[in-house]
C-alpha cells in the first residue's frame, strides 16, 4: 500500500492555524496592537472600516523592521521575541509565538510598510492568502503600518460567520480599550470610518481612564495599591455611586496582559459588599505584578485566562487592597490591615477577633438614608463633622486626609481641565435657582457658578448628538401621526444625502413619493409637540450652518439639532432640572464654551465676593 500521509501545504496549515489566532477582526487588532507596543511605539493609530471587516490598519512609530525581517515576519513561528524554550518562562513581551502575522496574512489581504530609523528606505510587502504579491522599497516614516483588508476573503464560510457591524465594533473597542489602559504612557487613537472615536494622549492611568470612559469618571476614581512580596496590586476602583448595572468596565491585567477571572472579580465585589446593590457592578482597573514563574500564561493565544500558583493569596491581596482603598477614602471606615494576606484564615481561627472585626466592619449600608443623601448630594458630606475613622497612619499623611475629598483633582490639572471647576466644586451643595429665567445659579463650596442655561444646554446636546452620530446610537420615539413633508427637490436631495446620519440620531425618515418624506420617528430625548416643525427647523439650521461655516455633515447636524432642541431663555426650570443641567454640563468633554464660542458659565468665587466688600 502506498504512503498516504502528506504534509499539508503551508497555505492550508496557515489557514488552520489562523483559525486559532484570528477569530474575528478584533483578534487581529489585538495582535497588531501588541506588536506595535512590543516594537516600542509611543504613538499608535488605528483605522477601522466597516467594523474591521473591510479594513484594520495599525500604524506605529516603533522601531520598524529590516527588509529581511519584514519578509520573515510572515513566516510561521518567526519571532524576534523568544530564542529558547527557557525564555518561555520569563516572557514579558506580548507576542511570543510568532504566529500572528502569518495567520493574518493567511486569511486576509495584508500590506506591511515598515522602516527603521537607520535606513533611508523601508520595505513594502503585499501578501494575500499567504502569497506574497509584491515586495518593494518604500519611502515613508519610521515605524510600521500593517493594514489588513477583507478579512476571510478566501474563507467565505468564516466571513459569513462574522457578527453584525455593531457587535464586531464592540469587540474592537474592547480590545482597543484593554491595550490603551495597559499602556497609558503610549498615545493611541482610533478612527472608525473617518471619524475619530478616541484620541488618547500619553499620560497617567487616571487620565487614560477619563479619556476612555468620559469626564464623569473624574473624581470618581479611588486609587488602590498594595505591595506584598508575592504580588503587587495597583490601579483604580470606582466609587460605589459610580457602579453600573452592567458588568462591562472591569479590568484585570496581570503583568500588563488583560485577563478575565471571575474568581478575582469576586474578590473585588466582595470588598464592596454592603456598598452596592446586588445588581450593581463596580468599576475597576487593577494591575497585578507577579513573578512570571508563578503564573502560566502559555495558554491559547486568544484566551484571556491565566493560571496562578496560589490563587487564594492573590484573592486575599486584592480583596484587602480594595477594602483599604475604600476605607482610606472614607467610602467605608477602614481597618488597619497588616500585610499578612492570610488574615481571613486568622480571623476564622480567632472567633473573638473576628467578631470585633465584623463589628468594626459594619458598613454604612447603601440603604441608609444617610448614604442615599450622600450619594445624591456629594458623598463626602457623609463624613462632614463626624469623627475621622481609624486609619493606617502609614498610608496617608494628615495633609492627605484633609484633601482626600478631591484627591483626583489634587493632581496638577492638565490644560484641558484647567478651566473646569474642580469636581468637588461642581458638586452642588444644594442651592440652585434661576435668574431672569435665563441663568442658573448654583452654589458651590467655594462660591457660585452662573450658568447660561441655553448655551450650556446646547453644549450638552451637541456632545450627546455627536456621540450618537459616531456610534449610531440614537433611539427614536414613534410619531403618533407620522407627518409627510414636501421638501422641494433641493431639500429632498439634501435629506437623502444625510439620511444615514439622520437615522443615527434617531430620526426615522423614509422616502414618500416625489420630493416628499415621511417622518415616522424622532429622537427619543427631544420633547416634541410638532415633529414637522422640528424636522423643518433642523433642516433650516443645517442649511444655515452649511453656508456660514464649512462643517462636516455630522458636526453640522449635531450643532443644528442641539440649537433646535435646546432649552431656551425664558424657560422655567425646577431644581431637579437645574441640578441635571449642571451635572451634565460638567460631564461634557468641553464644558467651558458654547457652540458659538461664548462661555457657558462664569465662576464667582468667595475671594471675589470678599473683595467686593474690601475684605
Ligand atoms: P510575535 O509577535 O509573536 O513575535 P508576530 O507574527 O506577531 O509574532 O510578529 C512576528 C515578528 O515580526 C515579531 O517578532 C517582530 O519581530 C516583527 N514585527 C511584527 N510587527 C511589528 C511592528 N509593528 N514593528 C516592528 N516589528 C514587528
Ligand atoms: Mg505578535
Amino acid at each position: 500500500m502506498s504512503d498516504i500521509i502528506q504534509l499539508l501545504p503551508d497555505a492550508i496549515a496557515n489557514q488552520i492555524a489562523a483559525g486559532e489566532v484570528v477569530q474575528r477582526p478584533a483578534s487581529a487588532l489585538k495582535e497588531l496592537l501588541e506588536n506595535a507596543v512590543d516594537a516600542g511605539a509611543t504613538q499608535v493609530q488605528v483605522v477601522v472600516k466597516e467594523s474591521g471587516k473591510q479594513l484594520i490598519q495599525v500604524i506605529d512609530n516603533g522601531k520598524g523592521m529590516s527588509g529581511t525581517d519584514a519578509r520573515m515576519s510572515f513566516e510561521r513561528h518567526a519571532t524576534s521575541k523568544i530564542r529558547s524554550s527557557a525564555d518561555l518562562f520569563s516572557i514579558r513581551t506580548f507576542g511570543f509565538r510568532g504566529e500572528a502575522l502569518a495567520s493574518i496574512a493567511a486569511v486576509a489581504q495584508v500590506e506591511l510598510k515598515t522602516r527603521q530609523a537607520e535606513s533611508e528606505l523601508g520595505t513594502l510587502i503585499q501578501i494575500e492568502g499567504s502569497e506574497v504579491k509584491k515586495q518593494e522599497p518604500f519611502a515613508g516614516n519610521v515605524g510600521t503600518s500593517v493594514s489588513m483588508k477583507n478579512l476571510f476573503f478566501n474563507v467565505p464560510a468564516r466571513r459569513n460567520f462574522l457578527k453584525s457591524n455593531p457587535v464586531e465594533m464592540r469587540h474592537i473597542v474592547d480590545e482597543f480599550q484593554r491595550v490603551a489602559l495597559s499602556y497609558s504612557e503610549i498615545g493611541f487613537s482610533l478612527f472608525q470610518q473617518d471619524l475619530e472615536v478616541y484620541s488618547l494622549t500619553p499620560g497617567k492611568l487616571s487620565h487614560r481612564i477619563v479619556g476612555l470612559f468620559g469626564k464623569n469618571y473624574q473624581g470618581q476614581l479611588v486609587p488602590c495599591e498594595e505591595m506584598t512580596p508575592h504580588v503587587n496590586v495597583k490601579g483604580y476602583i470606582g466609587k460605589p455611586e459610580n457602579a453600573k448595572k452592567t458588568r462591562g468596565e472591569q479590568f484585570f491585567f496581570v503583568n500588563n496582559r488583560f485577563i478575565k477571572s471571575s474568581y478575582l472579580n469576586h474578590a473585588v465585589s466582595s470588598a464592596f459588599e454592603g456598598l452596592l446593590q446586588p445588581d450593581q457592578h463596580p468599576f475597576y482597573v487593577l494591575f497585578l505584578e507577579i513573578d512570571p514563574s508563578h503564573i502560566d500564561i502559555n495558554v491559547h493565544p486568544t484566551k484571556t485566562e491565566i493560571k496562578f500558583d496560589d490563587e487564594r493569596t492573590i484573592y486575599a491581596v486584592i480583596r484587602s487592597a480594595v477594602k483599604q482603598a475604600l476605607g482610606a477614602h472614607h467610602v467605608v471606615p477602614s481597618l488597619d490591615f497588616s500585610l499578612d494576606v492570610n488574615f481571613n484564615e486568622k480571623w476564622d481561627k480567632d472567633p473573638e477577633k473576628k467578631a470585633q472585626v465584623d463589628r468594626e466592619y459594619s458598613y454604612k449600608s447603601f440603604n441608609t438614608p444617610e448614604f442615599k443623601q450622600a450619594s445624591t448630594s456629594g458623598w463626602e458630606k457623609l463624613f462632614e463633622g463626624t469623627q475621622q475613622p481609624s486609619r493606617d497612619i502609614n498610608r496617608s499623611t494628615p495633609n492627605e486626609e484633609t484633601e482626600v475629598l478631591t484627591f483626583e483633582s489634587r493632581a496638577k490639572p492638565d490644560e484641558a481641565t484647567e478651566l473646569i471647576p474642580r469636581r468637588a466644586e461642581t458638586e452642588s451643595t444644594g442651592a440652585t435657582f434661576q435668574v431672569e429665567l435665563s441663568y442658573v445659579i448654583a452654589q458651590m463650596s467655594t462660591g457660585f457658578l452662573i450658568i447660561d442655561q441655553q448655551t450650556a444646554h446646547e453644549r450638552i446636546l451637541y456632545e450627546r448628538y455627536l456621540r450618537q452620530l459616531k456610534l449610531a446610537q440614537g433611539t427614536s420615539q414613534q410619531c403618533l401621526f407620522p407627518p409627510t413633508i414636501n421638501l422641494g427637490p433641493s431639500d429632498y436631495a439634501l435629506v437623502m444625502d444625510i439620511m444615514p446620519e439622520l437615522h443615527s440620531l434617531g430620526f426615522m425618515v423614509s422616502e414618500f413619493g416625489k420630493d416628499t418624506v415621511l417622518i415616522q420617528g424622532v429622537p427619543a430625548d427631544i420633547p416634541v409637540k410638532n415633529e414637522k416643525e422640528l424636522f423643518e427647523g433642523l433642516l433650516e439650521q443645517y442649511k444655515h450652518f452649511k453656508s456660514e461655516l464649512s462643517l462636516d455633515t455630522r458636526e453640522n447636524l449635531a450643532r443644528s439639532l442641539a440649537r433646535k432642541s435646546s432649552l431656551k431663555k425664558g424657560q422655567k426650570l425646577n431644581s431637579q432640572e437645574m441640578e441635571t443641567l449642571v451635572g451634565q454640563l460638567f460631564a461634557c468633554q468641553n464644558p467651558n464654551y458654547g457652540l458659538g464660542g461664548n462661555k457657558t458659565f462664569v465662576k464667582l468665587d468667595l475671594s471675589s465676593i470678599h473683595s467686593f466688600f474690601g475684605k
